[in-house]
Parts: structure tokens; sequence; C-alpha cells
């Protein structure tokens, strides 16, 4: 059996990038995977890097969603020198759209979530956004621009960050996954794995919405699956710069023309079809916002699963089990959060100190609430 500094369970763009992180330091880090490696939720996202809060009980989020965006460059070029793939990253703004009918209640809502964030934001009206974005609808009453956000190709950007991991020596194995941890007394020595086990000084839990299938887990991450449907367009006379907002409807366009189309927030367990009424309502809500896409090819259809947690907080930081840490639970914003996540867990790793407040995001919390309750 080897040793390893590190055992790492999953390996999507979180479990790859804390690999990396820890790698880059000089650790021998291992991930282990069920299957080949990111090909779920890190594969089926849209790879908007937007840490606009989309209600106020988001706002706890804030913090290290600011921190993660001023870390995204440095991190990108890190990643992209190291594999030597390009990820498709997009710095071009969003527009949060408000169609004729919504009142001016909403778009004073939207800026004072904004603006109280320390978000630049500016208020447009319907022909001031056609300026910049002409397949806009013409019912269009106004939009909220923010000029800061960024997207990237996630599918491209998990490649290329478990490649710059093995590049700097993690070693990783698909198709041998955890299946519960290995506990002694109050220590966590590693894994039991699918074959095998693997003894490591610190483990950690990042199999996104699986990890609470991993025995000795669901105690500190009582992940969900929350379903998301997507699709791809793409349409010759339609060329957007902005992401595009909308409620809870997007429409994201990428580096190689194709647009990206979602999504839907289903709790089906650990379903992925593709269902009509899911596609129904994105091509509605596509077409209500730039209606030329009413032409436009259905290039591909897919589905996944984000970890969702029941707070919807990440869960980030040390357990009670010595050398256990969690990584998941990032729900609508795992892209957004990976370089802080990253960071975060490098930090405790090998200093036991972190710089952001991580205190709101502890997976100790749950055990917390279940002993206030008497259960
Ligand atoms: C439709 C959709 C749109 C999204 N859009 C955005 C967006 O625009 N911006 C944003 O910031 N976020 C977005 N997200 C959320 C984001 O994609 C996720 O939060 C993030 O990808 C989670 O990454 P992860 O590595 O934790 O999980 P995953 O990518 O799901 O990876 C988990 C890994 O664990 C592996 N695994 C499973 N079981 C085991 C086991 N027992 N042992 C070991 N490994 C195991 C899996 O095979 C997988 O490789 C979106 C998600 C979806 C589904």
């Amino acid at each position: 059996m080897k040793q390893y500094d590190v055992a790492v369970a999953g390996g999507g763009l979180i479990g790859a990038s804390i690999a990396f992180e820890l790698a880059s330091e000089g650790m021998r880090v291992a991930v282990f995977d069920a299957q080949n490696p990111g090909r779920e939720a890190s594969w089926a996202s849209a790879g908007m890097i937007s840490p606009a809060p989309e209600s106020s009980v988001m706002a706890s989020l804030l913090p290290i969603s600011m921190a993660s965006v001023q870390l995204y460059p440095e991190f990108l070029q890190r990643v992209e020198e190291l594999s030597g793939k390009t990820v498709g990253y997009r710095k071009d703004g969003a527009l949060d759209l408000l169609l004729n009918g919504a009142e001016q209640s909403e778009i004073d809502e939207i800026l004072a979530l904004h603006r109280g964030a320390g978000l630049r934001a500016e208020v447009l009206s319907g022909p001031e956004a056609r300026e910049i974005e002409p397949a806009l609808t013409s019912e269009l009453r106004a939009a909220v621009h923010r000029p800061d956000e960024a997207s990237l190709d996630n599918r491209l950007f998990t490649e290329a960050t478990l490649e710059a991991a093995r590049r700097k020596g993690a070693e990783i194995f698909p198709g041998n996954g955890a299946k519960a941890l290995w506990k002694e007394r109050n220590t966590c020595k590693g894994l039991q794995l699918q074959e095998g086990r693997v003894e490591a000084r610190w483990t950690v839990i990042a199999a996104g919405c699986f990890s609470a299938c991993i025995e000795g887990v669901a105690a500190y991450a009582p992940v969900t699956p929350a379903k998301g449907q997507m699709m791809a367009l793409r349409c010759d006379s339609v060329n957007l710069k902005k992401d595009l907002w909308s409620g809870h409807m997007y429409l994201v366009p990428r580096h190689d023309g194709r647009i990206i189309a979602g999504s839907t927030v289903e709790y089906e367990g650990f379903d992925r079809n593709v269902t009509v009424a899911g596609m129904k309502k994105i091509l509605g809500g596509a077409i209500s916002l730039v209606p030329a896409l009413e032409s436009a090819r259905i290039e591909e259809t897919w589905a996944g699963l984000r970890p969702d947690s029941p707070d919807h907080l990440p869960i980030l930081g040390p357990t009670d089990l010595d050398g256990l840490l969690i990584a998941t639970g990032h729900f609508r914003s795992g892209i957004l959060l990976t370089p802080i996540t990253a960071r975060l867990i490098r930090e405790w790793v090998t200093t036991q100190k972190v710089s952001e407040n991580w205190a709101p995001f502890s997976p100790m919390r749950f055990q917390q609430a279940r002993h206030s309750r008497g259960a």
C-alpha cells in the first residue's frame, strides 16, 4: 500500500485544483475518482465566474467569492502555462436583463444587492443595452451591467487543471473511488477504496454531490444532487459579447462561437436525463431574450448534478477527525470558487491557518445543528 501526504477523493475541478495547489508545494498527492475524472458537474457547468449574489441569503459567500475572483488571473496563468492548454477565458462582463412588465422595485433591488456587495453595476435603459448587444429583444425594459464578470470553458479548464496537477507530480487514479473513510479512533488514516486502501496524513473529500455516498462522510457533508439541464446553441446571425442573465435563465457565449443556454434546478436524485420540459423552459427563455436564436442549431444537450448543501453554502475545512478535510457543496458557484477553495485547503494543510474566514462553511455546522435539535 502506497502512502501519500494527501489523498483526495474526487477528480472534478475542486479535487483537481486542490491536488494542483498541494503538489505545487512539493507534497505527495493522489487523486482517486470513481470514474474518469472531470466528467460530472465540472464538465456540465456554464463556466461563469460571477460573484453577484442571486439573493441576500447568498451574501455570506461574497468575501470568498471576491477573493476567488482576485486569484483567478494568476491561477489561470499557472494552469495554462503548465498544462499547455488554453481554457477560453473571457472577461467581457454580464447584463442582468429586465423585460417589459418588470417593476422599478426589481431594478432597485438588483442594484442595491450589487452595490451593497461592492460590485460595479450600472443601470442601462433597453435601447442602451441593445447598443451593446444588438440581438437583445425589443421587449427589454432595462438591464444592469456588471462589467467585471468573466466566464471560461469549464470542460477545458477541468482538463487543464488535471493535467497541471499531473505535471506537478500528483498521481491520478481513475476508476478507483472511495468507499469509506478509513478511521482509527479520532483520526482519519486515509480512504477505503473500491480496490484496496490508501494511507495519507491528510484526506480531502471533494467528490461533489457524491461525497455523502462515501461511508462516514454524510455527517460532515450532507450534500444532495441538484440537476441542471443545459444546451449548446450555434447561430450565425447572433454574436453575443456579454453573459446574459434573466431570473435563473442565462446565455453564455463561448470563445468558439457556441452559446451555452441554461438552466434548471431540479431535485430528482441522481437522475441526469434531459427532459422535454427542461428544454422547453430553456429554449423559451433563450428566445424571449434573443429572438434570433429561433434559427439557432442545437449542437448538444446535457444535464449535470450540482453539489447542494442544506443551507446552499459550500462545505469547507477541517472536521473533528484529525486529518479529514471537506471541500464540497459548492452548488452553483464551484467554478467561481475554485481558486479560493484550492488556496484555503493548501493553507490549512501547510500551516493550519487560513487567509479568509471560513467558519461559516465549516463541515461541523451540521453536527452542531443536530445536537442543538437534540437529535
Ligand atoms: C448545469 C450546471 C451549471 C453550472 N454553472 C455554474 C457556473 O456558471 N458557475 C459556477 O461557478 N458554477 C456552476 N455550476 C456549479 C459547478 O459546476 C460545481 O459547483 C462544481 O463543478 C463542483 O465541482 P466538484 O469538483 O466539487 O464536483 P464534480 O465536478 O461533480 O466532481 C466530483 C468528482 O467526484 C467523483 N466521484 C464520485 N463519487 C466518488 C467516490 N466515491 N470517490 C471518488 N470520487 C468520486 C466524480 O466522478 C467526479 O469526477 C454549475 C453546475 C451545473 C450542473
